[in-house]
């Protein structure tokens, strides 16, 4: 049987492995590299700048994959998000957000989500099929990146999926998106986002590169954060704390902490007393994220009031505090929302509403 090797799979130091086999020179793989992570181009007989022979040799042993865009809606903002269909038919949605000098892409590392947390429309209505391939994660910047014609400067894991369930993937993808051979993003401006799976912040404590870390709080007191965040039981605030603690004493990096406005459920004066006790000596930024409603969520969206009220009280904090706005442009309040859309599994009608789809 002819079984071809993804050509994608492979890290850059493995295609030079590879091509060293084959008695072939290591610029080939910074040829290969550059037409497959730069170009997008899937059709190896098309690498022009690689001897005729080499490249039908190279056709009988390889294939290389893509992702297919199915759908992008623009958002008056000049965020847009797409959806791709993956090789096995799956769909996966990846957000492209500009904001001033930034272009950054929004990557899913799963399909779905199995944790499941109260305010979430991917865990609560997608449920969960599988992993992401690290060649499918680099995929959708690459995809957004040629379909709008614009480099990527920054990328965040905060689409669909929880990255350090599917940590070796998701790391191997940030190398790639890493690379100059690949699409050459700094590790600074790629940044994984985990609901809290304390294995992996250790793991990622100890990587060479400086990709940053965040972390969803939600609530600094174990029984509520338990309540809204079912895997906060395994791994609990207090372990949680201490794993932060380790990475930042690896990486003498700033973490962001991710707090979903909940309203009358996460916002009164003990939770921000709790949020003060559980970040003390950690320099960190928390991220407001207004509650983003979808139909059947226990919880309702906060007034401007609310926010507003909970935004001051939390200034007075010795923290960085910064307010994600619930438009179109918000990557992370529009989380699985679009693929729901096109499921048909739900009425688009109240999510449109509010979210300048
Ligand atoms: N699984 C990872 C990364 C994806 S979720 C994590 O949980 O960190 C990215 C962010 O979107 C998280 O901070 C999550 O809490 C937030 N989010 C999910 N659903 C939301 C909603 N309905 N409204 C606002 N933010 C939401
Ligand atoms: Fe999964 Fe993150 Fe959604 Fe929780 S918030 S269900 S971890 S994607």
């Amino acid at each position: 049987m002819n079984e071809k090797t993804n050509l994608k799979s492979l890290s850059y130091r493995e295609l030079v492995g590879k091509l060293r086999d084959m008695g072939e020179k290591p610029y080939r793989a910074t040829q290969i590299f550059n037409w497959i992570w730069k170009k997008g181009e899937t059709d190896i007989m098309r690498f022009s700048d690689i001897k005729k022979s080499l490249r039908g040799q190279l056709n009988e042993m390889f294939f290389v994959p893509k992702l297919v865009e199915k759908e992008g809606v623009a958002s008056s903002d000049g965020s847009v998000k797409f959806i791709f269909e993956l090789p096995d038919g799956n769909e996966i949605e990846s957000v492209f957000i500009p904001d001033r000098d930034r272009r950054t892409v929004c990557v899913s590392t799963q399909v779905g989500c199995p944790i499941g947390c109260k305010f979430c429309a991917t865990g609560l209505l997608l449920g969960y099929k599988r992993n992401l391939e690290a060649w499918e994660i680099v995929e959708q910047v690459l995809r957004i990146s040629l379909a709008l014609g614009v480099r990527i400067s920054n990328v965040v894991y905060m689409g669909m999926g929880e990255p350090f369930l599917n940590y070796d993937a998701v790391v191997a993808s940030a190398e790639l998106l890493n690379s100059d051979h690949a699409l050459n993003i700094g590790a600074r401006k790629i940044t994984i986002s985990t609901v809290g799976i304390i294995p992996g912040i250790y793991r990622l404590s100890a990587h060479p590169k400086q990709f940053k870390l965040a972390i969803s709080l939600h609530s600094a007191i174990q029984e509520k954060r338990e309540e809204i965040v079912p895997i906060a039981r395994r791994y609990p605030l207090k372990e949680l704390k201490k794993a932060i603690f380790a990475y930042y004493h690896a990486k003498k990096r700033f973490i962001t902490f991710e707090y979903v406005l909940l309203p009358g459920f996460n916002d009164s004066d003990e939770d921000i007393e709790a949020i003060d006790r559980f970040l003390k000596g950690l320099p960190s930024k928390i991220n407001i994220i207004p509650f983003n409603p979808f139909p059947g969520a226990r919880f309702r969206a906060p007034t401007e009031e609310e926010i507003a009220c909970f935004h001051t009280k939390l200034l007075t904090l010795p923290y960085t505090v910064t307010l994600r706005r619930s438009k179109g442009q918000d990557v992370r309040a529009a989380c699985g929302q679009l693929a729901l859309l096109r499921e048909g599994k739900v009425d688009v009608k109240p999510l449109m509403k509010g979210h300048d789809l």
